[in-house]
């Protein structure tokens, strides 16, 4: 570690205040973000510009130094994992909200900026990203570009990958790739910029973006309803979708044991709701006017009552209780209290096929083990769930496949995805090569091969080589 920190200095030097080198020890004093092993290379770079961060690369390429691309470190797929002998190139000094044009809806960024802060910026504007997921405050625009985030606006924006305009990265041999392009419409040859999002940085270091931005409407009201199953949800969300008087803000499903344990754990009382609901959906709408937003839900809620069999609402009298509605589907962390170590996933299938889905789990997982279950929850209008499987032993290695099993089994046939936003990092190694689309496991192993022949970005992640 030392003698990489010793060489780049030497050989960069040039750089100066424009690359910041950081050793294992003052690595030790930071939060390592979701993963224990982020920081495993001890040595992280830090660069302050595109060029500065290409120097790293092509000094890196030189010396057959593997390199750990870093945002916010709040992936959860261990995609951020490093190891001695390796470098972080991280994007923690590219923070530059560059420039927004509220007439184009458009924001200039450097990798580096945190969800948040573009928010924040955007909304002077009253403009949005966009996209909006709970790791806000710490996730990046780069490491959301990687992993091609999604979260709760997906169903109505798509995912990162439709967000964004334009791209600089740095690419595997050190050159700038720089193509930031500001329309939406480009037909001019293959967009490559589409082969580095989602790619989890194995193909490049993003640097900078031009993302789409689009506007914002606080009118909002915000409630949550108990359900018999994610059909009724799904009817929800349809009846205010085809409202033209409303704009569907989030529609977030929790099965009981999840919402149960979330509750429990932020003293939130749940005597609205009947005993015996098997899941609530968190919805939030808005429309001209907050007492609008209010009544129309109310309505709606009231009109599908009886055919829905709803069994409990609740809807937030202040944009406090609002937020302590998000914050039981957003704060997760305590499934980490009550279930340490219990493996965690992240599906998607096609959102009229939950029900079918989350049946077909439950019994996969009883037959492995009659005292597995899980918490489900996730975001139901675009079918993705999240999932983490408890019980005794659920978090031993040797029960691993088992679960992987019965999570994974039959999604492809279902017409979903073994990952839906989180990424294959090294936590998913296995199932993206029993689970993952063999033709598209090709066609990444051959794009990996040609532009990174040394196999220098996150070596060791998504098992390209050999895939
Ligand atoms: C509480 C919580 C809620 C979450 N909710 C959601 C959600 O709703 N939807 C969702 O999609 N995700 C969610 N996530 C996962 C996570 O926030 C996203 O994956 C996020 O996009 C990661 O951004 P990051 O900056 O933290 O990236 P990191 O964790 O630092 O990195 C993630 C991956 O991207 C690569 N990478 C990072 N920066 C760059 C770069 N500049 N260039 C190239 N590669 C790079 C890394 O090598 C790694 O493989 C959640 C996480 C938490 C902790």
């Amino acid at each position: 570690m030392m003698e990489i920190i010793a060489s780049l200095r030497r050989e960069l030097d040039g750089f100066g205040e424009n690359l910041v080198l950081i050793g294992a020890d003052a690595l030790r004093e930071r939060h390592p973000g979701e993963h224990p092993d982020n920081f495993g290379a001890g040595v992280m770079a830090q660069p302050a510009t595109p060029e500065a961060a290409a120097a790293v690369v092509r000094w890196c390429a030189t010396h057959g130094v593997p390199v750990v691309p870093q945002g916010g470190r709040t992936g959860l797929v261990g995609g951020g994992v490093s190891r001695p002998g390796e470098l972080i190139l991280s994007t923690g000094r590219l923070t530059r909200i560059e420039a927004i044009d509220p007439l184009a809806r458009t924001a200039v960024v450097e990798a580096g900026v945190t969800l948040q802060a573009l928010q924040e910026a955007a909304a002077a504007f009253g403009l949005v990203p966009g996209i909006d997921l709970a790791a806000r405050g710490s996730a990046t625009i780069g490491g959301m570009i990687a992993t091609n985030a999604g979260g709760i606006l997906a169903f109505r924006n798509g995912v990162m990958r439709h967000q964004v305009l334009g791209l600089e990265a740095v690419m595997p041999d050190g050159s700038l790739y720089s193509d930031l392009t500001q329309v939406v419409k480009v037909s001019a040859g293959p967009d490559i910029k589409q082969l580095l999002i989602g790619s989890e940085g194995a193909f490049g270091f993003v640097t900078r973006a031009v993302l789409k931005l689009d506007r914002f409407n606080p009118m909002r009201a915000t409630a949550l309803v108990g359900l018999p199953d994610a059909a009724a949800a799904l009817s929800i969300i349809g009846h205010f979708r085809s409202n033209t008087s409303v704009e569907l803000e989030g529609a977030e499903l929790m099965w009981w044991p999840f919402l149960r344990d979330s509750a429990t754990e932020r003293g939130f009382a749940l005597d609205w709701l009947e005993a015996g609901t098997p899941a609530v959906l968190l919805l939030e709408i808005s429309a001209a006017s907050e007492a609008e937003a209010r009544e129309t839900l109310e309505d709606g809620l009231a009109t599908l009552w009886n055919d829905l069999r709803l069994s409990g609402a609740t809807l937030a009298a202040s944009l406090d209780q609002s937020r302590r509605f998000w914050a039981l589907r957003e704060e997760s962390d305590f499934i980490y209290r009550f279930a340490p170590a219990a493996p965690s996933f992240d599906i998607s299938v096609p959102p009229g096929l939950l029900d079918t889905y989350v049946a077909a789990l439950l019994g996969r997982l009883k037959a492995a083990d009659p005292a597995f279950d899980a918490y489900v929850y996730g975001h139901a209008a675009d079918g993705n769930l999240h999932l983490s499987v408890t019980g005794p032993g659920s978090a031993e290695p040797e029960r691993r496949d088992a679960i992987e099993d019965a999570v994974y089994g039959g999604i492809a046939e279902l017409g979903g995805s073994f990952s839906a936003e989180h990424g294959v990092g090294q936590e998913k190694r296995r199932a993206y090569l029993t689970y993952g689309n063999a033709a598209r496991r090709a066609a990444a192993g051959a794009v990996k091969a040609a532009l990174d022949p040394q196999d220098l970005f996150n070596r060791g992640k998504a098992p390209y080589r050999g895939a």
